[in-house]
């Protein structure tokens, strides 16, 4: 007999990512600067050091230090995660149960509404407003009159490129009954982070990740900030050796290098400047750009219903971005990565 997989898993579609083959690629929001070129002997030698016999610290001890340094906050506070991807499948697994409801703003990252369905959750999809911003006063209702488990949204957004300013963030924690997930992935690239207030508010997690403006995507790590409650269970949920020796290594004498960090994060702050205004000057050109948001990530987020065509056309001179129904979002790269970009850009749009 066939073995017969569940209705769950047959309708579930896998995580789309682009050809890794694209001479220039602007698809996936990573840092365009490979760290290692500056530091790669440290890092070796960090990496030489490990007992590959034995398993990793299932605390992740020096690697947690070194974060919490970083963003001068409490080790106590951080629970560090295969990626931050880890981290919100086991908190959407752990901390709700079967059926509850959780809540996701749209569009947003879709992982979130991914992995509360693997779960077995409740997701109630909000639609944004029209400007794509968030109305906190909103969410903050229909959390409370919905018997809501939690909601979770990145700040700023993926894929959007807005941010809600810190004190907004605060008024929906404060005024919320349920868990509140702050996904921080791109928040270094703008500054209204409210990492520091997890011990103020016990219903608050925030994630961070170092596969962004640290430049860290291939290592896979993530940490959860939270007060006490949530992080001894948090901790007590994961599996015991989620954080592999290479990577705990690795990203630990990384992050001993703040200095150069901020370097590379404020270089791909003036590219996203750069990069935004010149396709802003191209929508003056060309209508089928309808808008350019104002984005205070890493990467441009365009409204125009070519969007497919452009990207397909992009991808085929050699240029990857994503595309999400009617919108691009182009990741800011390198100087010579954006100039190719515009250029192909520029011609592909003369040409619809
Ligand atoms: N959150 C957001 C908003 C993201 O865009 C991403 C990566 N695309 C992640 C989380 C996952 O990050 P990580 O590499 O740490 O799993």
């Amino acid at each position: 007999m066939a073995y017969e997989l569940n209705k769950k898993l047959k309708s579930i579609e896998p995580y789309e990512t682009l050809p890794v083959t694209s001479p220039v690629r602007l698809d996936a929001n990573e840092s365009c600067y490979n760290i290692a070129d500056k530091i790669g002997d440290i890092i070796g030698k960090a990496v030489k050091d490990i007992e590959f016999n034995r398993y990793p610290d299932p605390t992740a001890k020096k690697v947690t230090e070194a974060f919490a340094t970083f963003y001068g906050i409490k080790p106590e506070n951080c629970t560090a995660g295969n990626g931050s991807d880890e981290l919100i499948f086991l908190i959407l697994s752990s901390f709700l149960e079967k059926g509850d409801t959780v809540v996701t703003l749209s569009p947003d990252f879709s992982m979130y509404a991914f992995y509360g369905f693997l779960n077995e959750l409740k997701i109630r999809n909000l639609p944004k407003e029209d400007d794509l911003k968030i109305d906190v006063g909103k969410v903050a209702e229909y959390c409370n009159n919905n018997d809501v488990g939690a909601i979770i949204f990145s700040n700023p957004c993926n894929p959007t490129s807005l941010g809600v300013r810190r004190q907004d963030v605060i008024r929906l924690v404060k005024n919320v009954y349920c868990l509140v997930i702050v996904d921080e992935a791109y928040m270094d690239f703008w500054g209204e982070s409210v990492i520091d207030l997890t011990d103020e508010y016990d219903n608050l997690v925030v994630l961070k990740t170092c596969s962004k403006n640290m430049g860290m995507a291939a290592l896979r790590l993530g940490f959860a900030v939270a007060g006490d409650k949530i992080t001894t269970a948090l901790r007590a949920a994961k599996s015991p050796y989620n954080v592999n020796a290479v990577t705990q290594a690795a990203a630990a004498a990384v992050l001993n290098h703040k200095s150069l960090i901020m370097e590379y994060t404020a270089e791909m702050i003036n590219s996203r400047k750069q990069l935004q205004n010149s396709i802003c000057e191209l929508s003056e050109r060309y209508f089928t750009i309808e808008k350019v948001y104002d984005s205070v990530t890493n990467f441009v987020f365009v409204k125009t219903p070519k969007a497919q065509e452009i990207s397909e056309k992009l991808l085929s001179r050699g240029v990857a971005v994503r595309y999400m129904g009617s919108y691009l979002r182009i990741t800011a790269g390198t100087e010579e990565e954006n100039s190719i970009f515009l250029r192909e850009f520029r011609e592909i749009l003369s040409l619809l």
